[in-house]
């Protein structure tokens, strides 16, 4: 086991950021952490990477528990912290190597050479760090939280603000370090963790509310609740959908067509009640939900 979370809690004074969070990641895994602005994201990657402390439970990285004393574990970890804080008068070169001598690696100057070229920083790498683009300043981020060879990496919304190529450039990034790797990473968007992951953990108010593996995101919520997506020939009167048994709520998708929500599959009720009132059914299908819509539903429902 990679990295072991047992009935984490944080107070920041009477804030209760996370709250009792248990949770488990193997070798090798890419894991999403996924959540709302505020959901305790960050905390809990600073209390597993030993950047601040736990108020209550254990962290447990290569099985040795984790505090901020516990040097030796940690530097078998990086990280790359939300708000990257890059020394901006530094050069790349220049400051990749000063990261190397803080973890006393052997061969810096060859290490070094290596992470710019593995993170494609070739090109930038004579400039300042200040004269970088955000995209690029994210990739000596990522070089840094790299540099010393780690088998678990942290990333704390490792795309955030970039454009949409620098955004499929990190990404491959980390699926191609990720390979021999444990990595977590958090984020905001679904997409996201759709491209990256091997599963999901959805945290919501400093609660852990799912966790699926990718393949099986989409049962989250379709285990008690179906989409159906209904074309009719002509208007019915909703209330007639709405009264029967099991039906949530009716939307209107477009004209013509409707996405009713309900508790089971009603398809044959709903094509019963189309014949008793002249109606002809069009199209009638299940949607599968996205992990987009995944999301918004659950932390919809415990907010
Ligand atoms: P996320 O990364 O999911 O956006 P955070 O872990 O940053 O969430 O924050 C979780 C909660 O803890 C939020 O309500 C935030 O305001 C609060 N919080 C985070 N850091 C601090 C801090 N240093 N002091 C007080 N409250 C904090």
């Amino acid at each position: 086991m990679s990295i072991k979370v047992n009935q984490v809690s944080k107070l920041y004074g009477k804030q209760k950021a996370l709250d009792n969070i248990s949770f488990e990641i193997e070798s090798g895994e890419i894991v999403g952490f996924l959540g709302p602005n505020g959901a305790g994201k960050s905390t809990m990657m600073k209390i597993i990477t030993g950047f601040i402390s736990q108020t209550d439970g254990e962290v447990f990285v290569n099985d040795i528990q984790i505090d901020p004393e516990a040097i030796d574990i940690r530097n078998k970890i990086g990280y790359l912290p939300e708000h990257n804080p890059l020394y901006l008068d530094m050069y790349v070169r220049e400051y990749l190597l000063f990261i190397a001598g803080m973890y006393k690696l052997d061969n810096k100057k060859a290490r070094v050479e290596e992470m710019i070229e593995q993170t494609g920083l070739t090109k930038e790498s004579s400039k300042k760090i200040s004269e970088l683009s955000k995209g690029y300043r994210q990739r000596v981020g990522l070089a840094q939280a790299l540099i010393h060879d780690p088998s678990v990496i942290i990333l704390d919304e490792p795309t955030s603000g970039l454009d949409p190529n620098q955004i499929v450039e990190i990404r491959d990034l980390i699926l191609k370090v990720g390979k021999q790797k444990t990595v977590m990473l958090s984020t905001h968007i679904m997409q996201e963790v759709e491209a990256i992951c091997d599963r999901i953990i959805i945290i919501d108010k400093g609660k852990i509310i799912a966790q699926e593996k990718m393949q099986d995101a989409s049962k989250i919520v379709a285990d008690n609740e179906f989409i159906i997506e209904l074309e009719l020939d002509s208007k019915i009167d909703l209330d007639l959908i709405q009264k029967l048994p099991e039906v949530i709520e009716i939307h209107h998708k477009k004209e013509g067509v409707l996405l009713i929500r309900s508790m089971s599959d009603i398809r044959s009720n709903l094509f019963e009640l189309a014949v008793e009132n002249n109606l002809k059914v069009l199209s009638m299908r299940i949607v599968e939900k996205t992990l987009e819509e995944i999301f918004q539903e659950i932390t919809k429902e415990n907010s």
